[in-house]
Parts: C-alpha cells; structure tokens; sequence
C-alpha cells in the first residue's frame, strides 16, 4: 500500500471555536515520509512546525491542542480525522489564527477541501502503528480495549444521561468509503455548560452554526439533528482523529465505553509509552497485510524525535 498526499493547495477560512475570530488553514501536497506537519506563528512571530505525537496533545475541555517548538494549534480534532479517514500520509497545513477553523462542527467541510485538493499516491510504501497484544484502560467506568487487527475498527457506546442522547452504540471498519457514515456528525454541546466555558474563555465562537447545542429537555438547533444517532456518529469520529495523533496511522481494532478527548489521549499515551505498538510497512491492502520489511521495536522514538 502506497503512501498519499495531496494533488494541489487548498484553502478555506471560518471562525475559531475557541477564540471566536477568524482563522485560516492552507492545505500543501507534501514529500513522502513528510507525515503530517502543522505550521503556526509562535507568540514571538517565529514559524514553528508540529507533528501529531501523544504527548504534544493538550486535550481539556471541548479543546484539542497540539504544541511543539514554541508553537500550538488549537481545535485540531475533526481536521486530524479527516486525514486520517480519507488516508492521507502527507500533507503541510499552513494555520492562521492559532486554530483550525470550526467550520460546521463536523469533518465534512475538511472532506470536500480534501477532495477539491485530490488524493495522489506516492511511491513510498505506507507505514503504520500496529497494536501488539489486547490493552485494557479504564478511567471512572469510562474504558478502551485494543487488539491486533489488520484495519482500524471501532465499536462505540455511549450512555449519556439526556434523553435526545440516552443509549448508544456504533460500528465503523474505517475506509476512506464508511468515513462518510461519521464525517458529517456535529459535535455538541450544552447550554449550562456555555457560561463556564465563556469565563474560561473558551468556545467564544460556538453557536447553533458549528455544533449541537442541547438544553435539559433536547436539541435547541432549528434543523435538528443530521443524524437520529448524531451524537455517537461524533464520538466516534473524535476517537478517530484522537487515534491519529501518531507519527503514523495505527492499526487496531478498538471498543469504547463512554470516553472522551482526554480519556483517549490517556491511552493513547499508554500505548506509545508501553511498546504496545510496533511499526510495519504495509506492501499489500489491508486484510491482507503482509510486512515489507521485518517488523522492528523502538524505532518509533527515532521517528517521533523531530
Ligand atoms: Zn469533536
């Protein structure tokens, strides 16, 4: 399996979820074994370059960040799943604004600037994360198992107390085709919650525009819900987006009971840190994957070390 990056540059604008003002990406084809390379303004004006890595993440409250060299870019959950949905090994986002815009709270508008982009293989073989052995953590009866699988397959249940939520459960086998089944699920919100997060400063841009807000009794959008489910359907494309914060895409089959950004970025961490993923390189399609080169330990602190 080839790596992919980008046919041409792409751009798009919108507000910042966090800051509330306007911020920009451009979207660059890159070189193979680039990875994916974020480029920001440090608060001194420098240019500072950052690559997904699991302790570079910040993950709070309705805020992913990623950090390094000096420099950070906020909100960069739906875009990361958006890559690592549609495949995309290699790719140069140039961010204005410290944020990646919010668009409408889902990935989708980061899938048709993609597809406006067009996806090209390259002649580098793909390399992937592998998980080695069955993983188990659990947090406050939120849990996530991992096991070996030959794909990226999440099975997903949330159980929010609301009754627009209660109850849920979800299954993907992700190709850049069942991508689609999540990309267009909105994050959400709730209304008590938005006065703690404007004190914090926080979410100064959400509105109906850009995510789900829900009061006691349901959703307060006047379209409603996309999706009866949407609020799984999001929960699972955040996992997504949460799972490629790596130097490369991982490899896993995953059920998850009722976690969130910080949960996930906990595990992840685990992971990394624990030797339970180990680099490959994929020469055949997934299902039958076959390894390039023997699968060798310890080399992912070489390729996380920029
Ligand atoms: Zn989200």
């Amino acid at each position: 399996m080839r790596q992919t990056t980008i046919m041409r540059r792409v751009q798009c604008s919108g507000i910042g979820l966090h800051s509330g003002k306007e911020a920009r990406i451009a979207l660059r084809p890159a070189a193979e074994n680039a990875g994916i390379v974020f480029h920001v303004r440090t608060p001194e004006g420098a240019r500072a370059a950052i690559r997904p890595a699991p302790d570079a993440v910040t993950a709070a409250c309705l805020a992913t960040t990623l950090r390094g060299n000096g420099g950070a870019v906020a909100t960069v959950e739906h875009l990361m799943a958006a890559l690592r949905g549609l495949g995309i090994d290699n790719i140069h986002i140039d961010v204005e604004g410290g944020e990646i815009p919010i668009m409408d709270g889902s990935a989708e508008p980061f899938v048709g600037l993609l597809s406006r982009a067009g996806i090209r293989k390259q002649s580098g073989v793909r390399r992937v994360l592998r998980i080695k052995r069955p993983v188990r953590f659990a947090r406050e009866g939120k849990w996530i198992r991992a096991e070996a699988y030959d794909g990226f397959f999440v099975d997903y249940s949330i159980d929010f107390p609301h009754p627009a939520i209660g109850a849920r459960r979800m299954t993907l086998d992700l190709t850049p085709e069942n991508f689609f089944a999540v990309a267009a699920a909105r994050t959400f919100g709730f209304l008590r919650d938005a006065e703690m997060l404007h004190k914090a400063g926080l979410a100064l841009g959400g509105s109906p525009d850009n995510a789900v807000i829900l009061d006691d009794a349901g959703v307060i959008n006047p379209g409603g819900l996309r999706y009866e489910d949407e609020f799984v359907r999001h929960k699972l494309l955040d996992f997504i987006g949460d799972m490629g914060m790596l130097p490369f895409p991982l490899r896993g089959r995953f059920t998850v009971s009722c976690s969130g950004h910080g949960l996930n970025n906990e595990f992840l961490r685990h992971l990394h840190a624990s030797g339970d993923l180990f680099p490959e390189e994929i020469a055949h399609h997934r299902g039958r994957d076959r390894c390039a080169a023997p699968a060798r330990r310890n080399n992912l602190s070489i390729d996380m070390a920029i």
